[in-house]
């Protein structure tokens, strides 16, 4: 599959983006089959960034494509760059309508009593999410570029990383993210959020979103923010951020110039011959449709001047109304605008011209260039672009736009009359103000909101947020540890032996001895004790062993060298020459209030312990069940948050050991306090976990420093196992040696 798309320059940087829907309608009629581009502001949006890029589309056609026609349509498509996945009617149901429609969408639009949490929708979500990222995995490599749009997808991000763990993927949520008390209603919290966290940009359309979405994280799975955004598994950032979408401006504009649509405006205005109020929705429960209308009738029975002079066009577009909200809605609807014109209507006029049904892009820009009032008044909506669109194609600029405060575009369309749609009055009272206003009032505001959406069109928010994953990939290329080959070696090998002094900092446990299921097993055995001696032994090597370990078990086990060491991530130093002290400052007073909550824990988890350490806790999960445990740190943590913040504390998550020290100790300022003993002209640094990240940030340009492991890290090179870092350490002793006595190398 792969060789389906070109290979991947660094200017011709690869991207695929992923979304529920692929940009196209197809057609099938008698196994004929038809594909239209389908013109939606995404798809513009981004085609303008991908003609940049090398580029992959994937998505779901949009209907059940019978298994005979599905390799015509995939090979079809693939001339568009658009890779079809093809769904099957139960996956369309339960995955689609069911979860996405059912659950996702309600309970984010605070409609949580319209959510059915039926489990056969979670396993069809589950099951199509993972059918998206195995395509995906199939022609992406790590070096690309994955943007997952929206709800249908959430928990792509985390299948893909767990694969691919060096790409770079953005999510990006088209509709509003929640506030806890709402989000936390959902079974499957845990699982969507740990899917969302898989990405590198979580983008949410407002700053409220990603602020929701940044505390259901905190308190549902217990990892604190940091910055603007998290740190997950190895030092991993993941980018929490607003990214208000737009629309195509410069497209608005030229609609509203077109010939056709000045027709269909003039034909509008003669027809109607009042003023025009204009309202387009899709038919949804969260666009305030009977809430508008009320307002509308209200606003009649109030300034009953305005009859005969005033016309509400009202559109709504066709949605979902299979389902039987929507098709409830669409009773009231219809029952609510029959009762006011059948109360207000006069012989000559009608109040309110109600339209079930879409318009084609001309007569949409008419209708939009001859209202002298949209009104906009959904109870929550991510974004909403038929504003947006109504601001854009108001040549004239005398409209005036009435716009909800809950839409995500009122926080950019500040010049708008911004109203609740739930108070009524008030808002039958700003449609009067509206229609008063005067017409440089509404001429100066109209500026204002073309300039503000001008310059942020859907282009600036494609660019901006593809450019800060390419910002990210460029980094992350740069961050994944190359594996030491022989040419490396060789070149570590050389540099040992050309330099006069040398500082090695080496992580003990996963990096010099495997892991075991009780630490204390984990004595360092006589090849590596003797490997020890022997480096140590060399004058010019100053030796760090720098873990997390207890000051009293390092003591022991190698006291007796010539080293330095580092106990419990720098609490304590032991020079050369036997003496431990610690940095000032540091205490332990605060380990009996986190010794009870860790000891519930240790109770409810057969297995694990806790170690005691001098000036930090280690709780091991090692010999525990896994999941249990896993699941159980979320909660550890989120219990753990008050005492944290109190005496300043944090958790480090090592290998099955979740620890809780001081914030103002690290593997990084210990590693920096040895660099400066000496000038040393070779520095190296091995290790295994997070708690290693802190002493690869710290490295000098010229420092080697090397992971353990094949993950993401900072280090520039790394090694498969313990195994692999002695026979390294070995051959440099080696290569010290031949180097000494002048024998030449084997070429
Ligand atoms: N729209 C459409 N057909 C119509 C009327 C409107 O496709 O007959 C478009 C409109 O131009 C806008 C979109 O539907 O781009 C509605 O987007 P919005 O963000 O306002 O609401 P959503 O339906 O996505 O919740």
């Amino acid at each position: 599959m792969n060789t389906q798309m070109h290979s991947t320059s660094d200017n011709k940087r690869r991207i695929i983006n992923v979304s529920n829907r692929l940009p196209v309608k197809i057609t099938s009629i008698n196994e004929e089959i038809t594909y239209q581009a389908s013109e939606g502001g995404l798809s513009t949006g981004l085609g303008s960034v991908f003609s940049e890029m090398d580029s992959l589309w994937i998505g779901w056609p949009g209907m059940e494509v019978q298994e005979k026609l599905q390799d015509r349509v995939t090979y079809d498509l693939r001339n568009k760059n658009l890779h079809p996945i093809f769904l099957d009617a139960q996956e369309i149901s339960k995955y689609y309508e069911g979860f996405s429609n059912e659950i996702i969408w309600p309970l984010f639009h605070y409609f949580p009593s319209y959510s059915s949490y039926d489990p056969e929708y979670w396993q069809a979500y589950l099951s199509v999410n993972k059918k998206f990222a195995e395509e995906i995995i199939k022609f992406a490599t790590a070096e690309d570029i994955v943007w997952v749009h929206d709800y249908h997808l959430m928990l792509v991000p985390a299948l893909v990383r767990a694969a691919l763990p060096g790409i770079t993927i953005g999510y990006f949520q088209h509709i509003p993210f929640p506030s806890y008390e709402v989000f936390r209603a959902m079974p499957w919290k845990k699982e969507v959020l740990e899917g969302l966290l898989g990405a590198d940009i979580a983008g949410f359309q407002t700053e409220e979103d990603a602020a929701h979405f940044t505390q259901a994280v905190s308190n549902i799975l217990g990892i604190g923010a940091k910055g603007a955004g998290f740190e997950v598994e190895n030092g991993r950032q993941v980018k929490v951020q607003a990214f208000p979408i737009s629309i195509d401006y410069k497209k608005f504009r030229e609609l509203a110039a077109e010939d056709l649509t000045e027709k269909y405006a003039q034909k509008i205005r003669t027809d109607i011959n009042t003023k025009i109020l204009l309202s387009i929705d899709r038919l949804d429960y969260s666009k305030g449709i009977i809430q508008r209308l009320k307002a509308f009738e209200c606003f009649l029975k109030k300034h009953p001047e305005w009859k005969q002079r005033v016309t509400f066009i009202h559109l709504i577009v066709p949605s979902r109304d299979q389902v039987r909200k929507y098709a409830e809605l669409k009773e009231e609807m219809d029952r609510l605008v029959s009762d006011i014109n059948g109360r207000y209507s006069t012989l000559t006029w009608q109040p309110i011209h109600h339209r079930y049904c879409s318009v084609p892009p001309n007569m949409l820009s008419a209708l939009y260039s001859c209202a002298d009032m949209a009104i906009v008044s959904p109870l929550i909506d991510g974004m909403n672009l038929v504003c947006k669109e109504y601001v854009a194609s108001n040549i004239s600029r005398k409209g005036v736009l009435l716009l909800s405060e809950y839409a995500g575009a009122a926080k950019e369309l500040t010049d708008a009359l911004l109203i609740n749609p739930n108070d009524v009055e008030r808002f039958a009272n700003k449609i009067n103000e509206g229609l008063l206003m005067p017409e440089d009032k509404r001429i100066s505001k109209m500026k204002r909101m073309q300039d503000t959406i001008k310059q942020a069109d859907i282009f600036t928010w494609a660019r901006n947020f593809t450019d800060q994953l390419t910002g990210l990939r460029r980094t992350r290329i740069v961050s994944l540890p190359t594996p030491v080959n022989a040419e490396i070696g060789h070149y570590i090998d050389s540099s040992y032996a050309d330099a006069g002094k040398r500082l090695m900092l080496l992580d003990y446990d996963g990096t010099l001895m495997p892991f075991f299921n009780v630490p204390a097993d984990a004595a360092p055995d006589p090849s590596l004790y003797s490997l020890i001696t022997k480096l140590s032994a060399d004058k010019r090597n100053d030796l760090v062993i720098i873990s997390g370990r207890d000051k009293n078990t390092l003591d022991e086990w190698l006291g007796a060298l010539p080293i330095h060491i580092v106990a419990e991530h720098g609490s304590w130093f032991r020079e050369k020459n036997g003496e431990w002290r610690n940095p000032q400052g540091l205490t332990g007073g605060w380990k009996t209030d986190v010794s009870a909550v860790l000891q519930k824990y240790v109770n409810q988890i057969p297995g694990s312990f806790i170690e005691q350490k001098s000036y930090s806790l280690a709780w091991h999960y090692r010999q525990a069940d896994g999941k249990l445990a896993k699941d159980n740190i979320r909660n550890i943590t989120a219990h753990l948050n008050a005492v944290l913040k109190q005496h300043k504390l944090e958790i480090l998550l090592g290998n099955k050991v979740l620890e809780v020290k001081s914030n103002s100790i690290n593997k990084g300022k210990a590693a920096s306090y040895f660099m400066q003993k000496a000038d040393y002209e070779f520095i190296l640094a091995l290790g295994d976990d997070n708690t290693d990240e802190d002493m690869f940030a710290v490295m000098p340009e010229n420092g080697i420093s090397i992971k353990v492991g094949t993950n993401i890290s900072r280090a520039h090179y790394s090694l498969n196992s313990y195994l692999e870092v002695r026979k390294l350490l070995a051959n440099m002793c080696e290569m010290a040696i031949i180097h000494r006595h002048n024998v030449p190398l084997a070429s």
